[in-house]
């Protein structure tokens, strides 16, 4: 069945998505925020007037579904950081709602079921309901996440009307595969003039908190040789990084210090203590234990040229998601059906689909974001680029369903 997506349609509902929580030309819509919650249903209404099973779930997730026994997921969220921009998440969503509509009225053997993945950004707890989704939600132990008000997920969802309500399932049986849409947030795309990206993998990240202990003392009476400085260590150390990791030739890596904390931070006190975050991110594990190994190296060559104490604990680590190749391959190629030039690239941001490339065959594409902006008021893509990748996604969904259907695996 070829799809009779309608880029008209899609765009417009884009823009009466946008309307909710409107800050200039962006939006405000933090996870389970009262107007959040008034998108999501929104967004129920319009699945239902599509004809699709819609309802909201016990963590806000906003599924609506085709009647056919296998479906082909199509998600993002709806939820976004504080003054954000309006296409981050709700391109994916709209172009799944548009994808499924086409689905419900023209037929086929395989279904399409759309998902609003709720607290994508964090407001609570990052990906929460794409992780409720495939692995499952603990009321108490993860109600207990608050946002920066103080309130806690469970009061949220007690206040959204939530609580108590069933969390939907992946369900194996029914779902095939999961596909996601998203705005590049980056400029690569629109600097290499290539129209959709295809992700081959999200980034894994790891955090480090790194602390150096030195001894206070006057810093006019003490001779430079008799010091033990702490902040001197940890410049010393975060250049050298730098350095060190700059030799990691070709394999994907960033890294970031971008805050820095010393005791007692006085300009005439040399410090007792100092600690920095160095967060890294690769596509590769194997690159992420090398920073690791290159942190461990370089803090320890620091301490000792200072005669300082080091110390460095995991704050934070994601996994890498590998997508899966051969749909992957199936996005491509509905890219090259439609002669849209594409680039494959790994993804630096995390996303819902994250949590379901662990479960089930798992694909993304992106679209240019102009001037790379996002997680502001100024992201904005051009009406081709939004309309590619609704065509791209619909040409995609075309793809995997014949080939569910003729009983080749597609994974
Ligand atoms: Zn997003």
């Amino acid at each position: 069945v070829q799809l009779a997506v309608d880029p008209q349609r899609m765009l417009a509902d884009l823009r009466a998505l946008a309307a909710f929580g409107q800050v200039d030309t962006g939006v405000d819509r933090r996870a389970l925020s009262d107007i959040d919650m008034e998108a999501r249903r929104w967004l129920v209404g319009r699945m239902e007037a599509a004809g699709l099973d819609a309802r909201i779930d016990g963590v806000g997730n906003v599924i609506g579904k085709t009647a056919h026994a296998r479906r082909i997921l199509i998600g993002s969220h709806t939820d976004t950081v504080p003054n954000g921009g309006w296409l981050d998440g709700a391109l994916g969503v709209i172009c799944g709602l548009e994808i499924a509509r086409c689905v419900q009225a023209q037929g086929g053997d395989v279904g399409v079921e759309v998902l609003s993945l709720s607290d994508e950004e964090g407001h609570f707890s990052a990906l929460l309901g794409s992780r409720a989704f495939c692995d499952g939600f603990n009321a108490e132990a993860q109600g207990r996440a608050r946002n920066a008000a103080g309130e806690s997920l469970s009061e949220a969802l007690d206040r959204s009307g939530l609580a108590g309500t069933a969390v939907a399932r992946l369900d194996p049986q029914a779902h095939i595969a999961y596909l996601e849409a998203h705005i590049e947030q980056g400029p690569v795309l629109e600097v290499r003039g290539v129209e959709i990206g295809i992700v081959t993998h999200i980034v894994g990240l790891r955090e480090y908190r790194v602390t150096f202990t030195g001894e206070a003392n006057h810093a006019g009476t003490t001779p430079m040789s008799m010091r033990r400085d702490a902040s001197a260590a940890l410049l010393h150390f975060g250049a050298r990084l730098d350095q060190a990791c700059r030799a990691l030739n070709g394999a994907y890596a960033v890294w970031n210090i971008g805050r820095l904390h010393s005791e007692p931070a006085a300009s005439n006190v040399v410090s007792s203590l100092a600690s920095c975050p160095v967060q890294f991110r690769s596509t590769e594990e194997g690159v992420l234990d090398q920073i690791t190994a290159m942190v461990a190296t370089q803090a320890a060559a620091a301490a000792d040229e200072f005669d300082v104490q080091w110390s460095a604990s995991l704050a934070v680590q994601v996994p890498v998601a590998n997508l899966d190749p051969a749909l992957t391959d199936q996005v491509e190629l509905a890219a090259q059906d439609l002669q849209a030039s594409t680039l494959r690239m790994p993804s630096g941001a995390g996303h819902d689909a994250m949590a379901f490339a662990a479960h089930l065959p798992t694909a993304m594409l992106f679209i240019p974001s102009e001037g790379g902006v996002s997680h502001s008021t100024a992201e904005n893509s051009a009406e081709a680029s939004l309309v590619q990748g609704l065509n791209v996604l619909a040409r995609a969904v075309e793809r995997i369903s014949r080939a569910a259907q003729t009983g080749r695996t597609i994974a």
